[in-house]
């Protein structure tokens, strides 16, 4: 006989991209394992990953498209502002349609901060509403500052370069240029969705995949200014593991890291979204073959403007990674990480990446791409001392530099280390007694005492 489950669902509305439906995907796992029932609204725009893991959830697709053109030249931000107005109306609809249909109560609808959308329909039938953060709590305090800033003397402060080098007041160790502003668009656009993300906010508590071990002091501002329950409950891929990928894995990869030797790995990936150019990618290729070291990299389908894959850089390219270096358009990331022969992760610090390179205990050579990567590389390199960051035009010299101090300096042993000292409080965060172990508790009690 199958499992009874509670009658409770908690409904969740992801952010279509492969960043944000990870973590909220390891979050409906996670409270599955409470004794929810978990409903997942899509766009015409999301996917998700075909895991049996996720076989037990309710999977709904609301209408509203955007036109071709729409498609091509809005760029992320200003797809998302035109993805909360064409889907206000159908999410309604289909709260509506739950609401009759289903019997049940919803306890609480979860949305990515980014979908909020969601929040009219939650007034109008007041159902406790939670916000998830999908990026880090520092990122967080950053577009909660910049939501209020002035919009104009923002604007120039970020054009005058010796502004942009100073330390930010009250984002210590934050400057100008590591707030989250958007490689995808103009600073307006990405004000205006900051904007809109704070003055819609309703909810009665914000969910972080974060923890108190690397973010206290975020977290305890968050506390304090957002005046509802703040519960930091990461990290997810530990605390919920769950496969998510969008795109097919290779796994060749890992046969060819079973023949490295131990830490000598450079492991290269941008994320989902992040582009090369092609002289950067050009440069990278001369530092790592010049290092010596043997690298695995990531090159995604698409992220070098104006070339499909990699069929159309010089034929250099091809001759300096030939010796070293495993080229992958997709890699199973965790399972790479946890490999021992990578010693390093060169990454654009997407918080995932972030998180899962912490949780491994694996140090990072960043070179954030946009928005939030920004805070992650600065405090991966100021505040944990797990990381390197590469700033200005890449030059090869500077590669391979890079290379040398995590794989072969004292200096990127001591990084090691302090990475392997956060992994095991990560690991003891999400362990019972553990302080996300805790918070997720105490969110799935307010849920209780709501509802009874
Ligand atoms: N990822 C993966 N294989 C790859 C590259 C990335 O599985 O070859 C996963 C990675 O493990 C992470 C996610 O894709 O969970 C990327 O999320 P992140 O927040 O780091 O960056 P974004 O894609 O949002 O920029």
């Amino acid at each position: 006989m199958g499992e009874v489950r509670e009658k409770r669902r908690i409904v969740l509305v992801p952010v279509p991209a492969q960043g944000h439906v990870t973590p909220i995907m390891q979050l409906g796992k996670a409270l599955y394992s409470k004794g929810f029932s978990i409903t997942v609204v899509l766009t015409q725009y999301n996917r998700v990953s075909s895991s049996k893991e996720f076989s037990d959830f309710h999977f709904l697709t609301i209408p509203g498209s955007l036109t071709e053109s729409d498609l091509k030249n809005l760029g992320p931000f200003r797809f998302l502002v035109k993805l909360n107005q064409i889907c206000e109306a159908s999410f309604k609809q289909c709260i509506c349609q739950l609401l009759e249909e289903q019997g049940d109560d919803i306890a609480c609808v979860v949305y990515d901060e980014y979908m909020y959308f969601s929040q009219t329909a939650v007034k109008e039938f007041q159902l406790p509403s939670v916000l998830f953060s999908t990026t880090s709590a520092t990122a967080f305090v950053c577009r909660s500052v910049l939501a209020s800033v002035n919009a104009e003397t923002f604007l120039t402060d970020m054009k005058d370069p010796e502004v942009s080098d100073k330390v930010f007041p009250g984002l210590d160790p934050l400057r100008y240029k590591d707030l989250p502003t958007s490689a995808f668009g103009p600073l307006e656009s990405i004000l205006k969705v900051y904007s809109e993300t704070v003055n819609i906010r309703t909810a009665s508590a914000v969910i972080i995949n974060s923890t108190n071990c690397l973010e206290s002091s975020s977290l305890a501002w968050l506390q304090k200014e957002l005046q509802v329950p703040v519960y930091p409950i990461g990290p997810l891929h530990i605390a919920a593991a769950a496969p998510s990928s969008l795109l097919e894995e290779d796994r060749s990869c890992i046969e060819w890291l079973n023949k490295q030797k131990l830490g000598s790995v450079i492991y290269i990936s941008l994320g989902s979204l992040a582009l090369m150019e092609t002289k950067d990618v050009l440069e990278m290729a001369w530092g790592l073959s010049n290092s010596n070291q043997p690298f695995l990299w990531v090159i995604r389908p698409g992220s070098i403007p104006a070339s499909e894959w990699i069929e159309s850089l010089p034929e250099e390219f091809s001759r300096l990674v030939s010796e070293r270096g495993y080229i992958v358009k997709w890699a199973p990331q965790m399972e790479v990480l946890r490999h021992p022969a990578v010693g390093a992760f060169w990454s654009h610090c997407g918080w995932n990446s972030t998180l899962e390179s912490i949780g491994e205990g694996v140090p990072m050579i960043c070179r954030p791409y946009t928005g939030d990567q920004k805070v992650n590389a600065r405090y991966l390199e100021r505040v944990w001392r797990i990381g390197v960051q590469l700033e200005g035009e890449l030059g090869k010299g500077t590669v391979e530099r890079a290379v040398e101090r995590l794989i072969l300096d004292e200096e990127g042993a001591e990084m090691r280390k302090r990475a392997i000292d956060l992994k095991e409080k990560l690991e003891a965060s999400v362990r019972s007694g553990g302080s996300s172990c805790s918070s997720l508790e105490n969110f799935v009690n307010s849920l209780k005492m709501k509802n009874s």
